[in-house]
This record gives structure tokens, C-alpha cells and sequence, in this order.
């Protein structure tokens, strides 16, 4: 008998309304949240930064190149330096929830996004590469349906990534 459970599909948490931000508040996205309106998916929420043992609100944190690595530095504390905790976290997390089918992240974090900004130790941009979580899901779980907030605005966008994730679900 074909199951009819829900797929579960991870959400960076501020999306769903977490206050989980640095600063203390959430980034809830409507377009998100419909995406489980119909029952069809179930949301499976994360934040990588408090997985890590950062607190809420804490000292926001930035992609830093250093001799070759990219490194999470405090952006105003470069002292700070949560790159071990957040990639053991990811690490962690990416064979716990293996159920999950898909990953809705919140573009621009330099945990979370898709194409988040590296800077230089003096704090200029010096180009773009993806957040932290994403690298280590990159290379745990490199067919994961994976797509920023920003691209469900566009029904075409939004319609390809659920139709990803069907086929991810139905293929494990
Ligand atoms: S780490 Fe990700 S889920 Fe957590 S607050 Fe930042 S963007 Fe949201």
C-alpha cells in the first residue's frame, strides 16, 4: 500500500518563526510556511547556530578566508571562532535526520545561505561562497533538494524544488 505520510522537508528555523537570529528575532517567510499548508510536506526545523552552542541573541558571526579555509569569525570579535562547533553540528545533524527529503534555508547566512559573502581578517568582501551548514550538506548528502527562501517567490522555482523533493522521497 503506498504510504501517505507526510515528506519531511528541513527549514532553517527564523523562516518558520523562530526567534533564533543573533538578534533575538525570527525571519518568518509566508512563502515557507505555505509550503505545508496542504499536508503534503511536513516542516523539520533547524538552526545551525544554536545547534552549535551559540546563544540567542549572541555576537553575529561571518565567513573569514584565512591561509586557504574558510573560517566563521566573530564580525566584530575575530577571536570568536565557531567554525569546529557549527561543521561537528552539521556533521551530526546530516545523519540524524536522514528522513528529511529536501532543505529550505534562509539565503545570505553565513550558516544557511546559498551564496553568503567572504570576507578578508580586516572585514572586506573578497568574494561569494555557501554557508557552513550547506558545505558539510554538499558533501554528506549531495542529491539533497536544497533551495534559499528568496527562489519560492517564483512559482516556477518553487514548483521545480517540490517536484525535486518528490522524487528524492520516493527514491530512498
Ligand atoms: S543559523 Fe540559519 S536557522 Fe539559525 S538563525 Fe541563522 S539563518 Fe536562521
Amino acid at each position: 500500500m503506498k504510504s501517505t505520510a507526510p515528506i519531511p522537508i528541513a527549514v532553517s528555523a527564523c523562516l518558520l518563526g523562530w526567534a533564533v537570529r543573533y538578534d533575538g528575532r525570527d525571519k518568518a517567510h509566508a512563502g515557507v510556511r505555505s509550503l505545508f499548508a496542504s499536508g503534503e510536506f511536513v516542516p523539520v526545523p533547524v538552526c545551525p547556530e544554536v545547534m552549535a552552542g551559540l546563544g540567542v541573541p549572541r555576537p553575529p558571526v561571518e565567513l573569514v578566508q584565512v591561509r586557504g579555509s574558510v573560517r566563521a569569525l566573530g564580525v566584530s570579535d575575530r577571536a570568536l571562532d565557531m567554525t569546529g562547533p557549527l561543521i561537528r553540528q552539521a556533521v551530526r545533524w546530516s545523519a540524524q535526520a536522514s528522513t528529511v527529503a529536501g532543505l529550505v534555508c534562509k539565503s545570505r547566512s553565513p550558516s544557511c545561505g546559498l551564496e553568503v559573502a567572504l570576507h578578508d581578517q580586516p572585514g572586506r568582501a573578497v568574494g561569494m561562497t555557501e554557508g557552513l551548514f550547506i558545505q558539510v550538506l554538499r558533501r554528506r548528502r549531495p542529491k539533497l533538494p536544497i533551495v534559499e527562501e528568496t527562489a519560492l517567490a517564483d512559482p516556477e522555482r518553487r514548483a521545480a524544488f517540490l517536484d525535486r523533493v518528490r522524487t528524492f522521497a520516493a527514491g530512498r
